[in-house]
């Protein structure tokens, strides 16, 4: 098969089509008509095999992870996830392995109504570039920079998860049979937490997402809102699998620097806390306050209640002290 035919018999053949998209996969653009009164959030993301997901992952895999990282940002900015390009590079045209591609790429797609609406395809190492845009209703969107000295930060969901199936399929780290599977979901099926970024949208003061680890997005954050934070590393929401792997301290500590969550951190005022706390949970969603900012520019780690020295990876990169 060439370019055009794979792009035909592969790329074309998703379900969702969108009355907002004009033009489709197939012209020189894509051209799409925006919803009045939204703004378009727009990220791109970069997926290289053995540097992004272990090459070994399955296709399938690989498809949900691409489009997931990129609704990971829409979620974090409070958007609805509306169109996505692919870009990807491939060795060959092998025909099951596009075929599984797409399968992870739609159906991640179509759970949220998202629409493929074009790409280039080209031959050479394993890489996929995917940009995803959403809206958010005019002044809605959730940046990294609103967060204030007294506003609580929370997080979704466990974190580590992802971290230790990789240590483990890494032989680093040995997990007890039984979590095996759900930790490989993590690792291969991240799941945006689109829902919950748009609830947030009404709450929070800031948001990212986590991706390159708690501690690494955590500095992002307070860099861009200039405050710092009380950790309180032992409430951080860890799973039972992680912590039946690894002594207590350990546990928290790839938690804090593990990569790959695709949680939400993000922080609310005070007064924004009980209404964000029951929206949430109309959701279904779990959250955890794990801290409170201050003025301080620095992140403070607690740990039964004192400071303890944890290694915060990636964090000499950025203007923060270390306390
Ligand atoms: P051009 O040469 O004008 O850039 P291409 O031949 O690269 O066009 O692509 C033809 C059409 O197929 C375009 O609409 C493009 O957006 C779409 N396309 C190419 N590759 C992909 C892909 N991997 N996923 C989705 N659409 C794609
Ligand atoms: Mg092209």
């Amino acid at each position: 098969m060439n370019e055009f035919e794979l792009i035909k018999h592969y790329f074309t053949k998703q379900l969702v089509t969108r009355k907002d998209v004009l033009v489709g996969i197939g012209d020189d653009c894509a051209l799409v008509q925006p919803a009045e009164r939204q703004n378009i959030a727009i990220t791109t993301d970069t997926l290289i095999a053995g540097v992004h997901f272990p090459h070994n992952t399955s296709a399938r895999a690989i498809g949900h992870k691409s489009v997931a990282v990129s609704l990971s940002d829409l979620a974090a900015m409070g958007a609805e996830p509306s169109w996505i390009s692919l870009a990807i590079s491939l060795p060959n045209a092998d025909e099951a392995w596009v075929s599984e591609f797409c399968a992870g790429v739609f159906e991640l797609c179509e759970f949220y109504h998202v629409q493929l609406i074009g790409g280039d395809t080209t031959q050479g190492p394993l890489s996929i570039t995917v940009t995803a845009q959403g809206y958010t209703p005019i002044d809605k969107q959730i940046t990294r920079s609103g967060a204030k000295a007294g506003d609580w930060l929370y997080v979704t969901g466990n974190i580590g998860d992802a971290a230790l199936a990789l240590r483990y399929i890494q032989g680093e780290i040995e997990v007890e049979e039984r979590y095996r599977a759900a930790l490989q979901d993590q690792l291969d099926f991240p799941k945006p937490r689109i829902l919950a970024g748009q609830v947030l949208r009404e709450y929070a003061s800031a948001a990212i997402d986590i991706s390159d680890g708690l501690a690494a997005d955590l500095s992002h954050l307070c860099q861009a809102s200039q405050v710092g934070v009380n950790l309180i590393v032992d409430n951080l929401p860890l799973s039972e699998a992680l912590f039946d792997s690894l002594p207590a301290e350990q546990a928290y500590q790839l938690a804090l620097i593990g990569g790959d969550d695709y949680e939400l951190l993000f922080t609310v005022a005070e007064d924004n806390k009980v209404g964000m706390e029951t929206a949430l949970a109309n959701t279904g969603v779990p959250i955890t306050c794990i801290g409170q900012l201050n003025s301080s520019q620095k992140i403070k780690t607690l740990l039964n209640g004192e400071t303890v020295c944890m290694d915060l990876q990636g964090f000499e990169h950025f203007s923060l002290s270390r306390v």
